[in-house]
């Protein structure tokens, strides 16, 4: 779905699907730059990880291998709490393998530590992140990111596999969620 299929549920448009794919151009030629001569594991976060592991993957030039995993954060509502239950588990083993993380977004970044020291802790040979977004204001924890689309306002956002209750994971563009949709 376009942003003028959701108009009223959105208060503003932060980034065009065209913005996305322009920025996730630059992002694989920087991957396949660092990564030349090796084969990285590209481990996506489900569900909001889908879109983004879909477009850059394929805007790789290099073999990759891909895999998933589903998490769910304890925490008090929206809020994560760094506690991280794994719901699905990868089916690769990534003992001494270049492990390159999928995020949608990074807001606190618990989650995102949480699984770096996971995989680190199974002998990856190295681990990395590449998220689209990233709300810096909203970092809890010293988090290092080796390639991130977008820095983004502490808002909540929609779209491009970011969902609200469900729903807006297949809009095109991102956006922030008018108020009325949540209260
Ligand atoms: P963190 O552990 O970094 O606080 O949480 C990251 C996860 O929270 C993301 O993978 C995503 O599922 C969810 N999240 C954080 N911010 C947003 C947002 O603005 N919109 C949506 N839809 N999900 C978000």
């Amino acid at each position: 779905m376009d942003s003028s299929d959701v108009a009223p549920d959105l208060t503003e448009i932060l980034v065009t699907q065209e913005q996305i794919a322009a920025r996730t151009l630059e992002l694989a030629a920087q991957i396949d730059t660092d990564y030349a001569g090796r084969e990285p594991l590209l481990v996506g976060v489900l569900n909001g990880a889908v879109m983004v592991m879909s477009d850059l993957s394929r805007a790789l030039h290099m073999h990759v291998r891909m895999d998933w995993m589903a998490v769910s954060s304890y925490g008090a509502g929206t809020k994560s709490s760094g506690v991280v239950r794994i719901l699905k588990d990868l089916t690769s083993d990534v003992h001494e393998r270049d492990v390159l993380i999928v995020e949608d977004i990074i807001d606190t970044g618990l989650t995102l530590s949480y699984l770096i020291e996971n995989l680190k802790g199974r002998g990856a040979a190295s681990v990395e992140v590449a998220a689209m977004f990233r709300k810096p204001d909203a970092l809890a924890v010293p988090l290092e990111v080796k390639y991130v689309g977008f820095d983004i306002p502490n808002q909540f956002v929609v779209g491009y596999g970011l969902d609200f209750d469900g729903r807006y994971r297949n809009l095109r563009d991102v956006g922030i969620l008018a108020p009325h949709v949540y209260s």
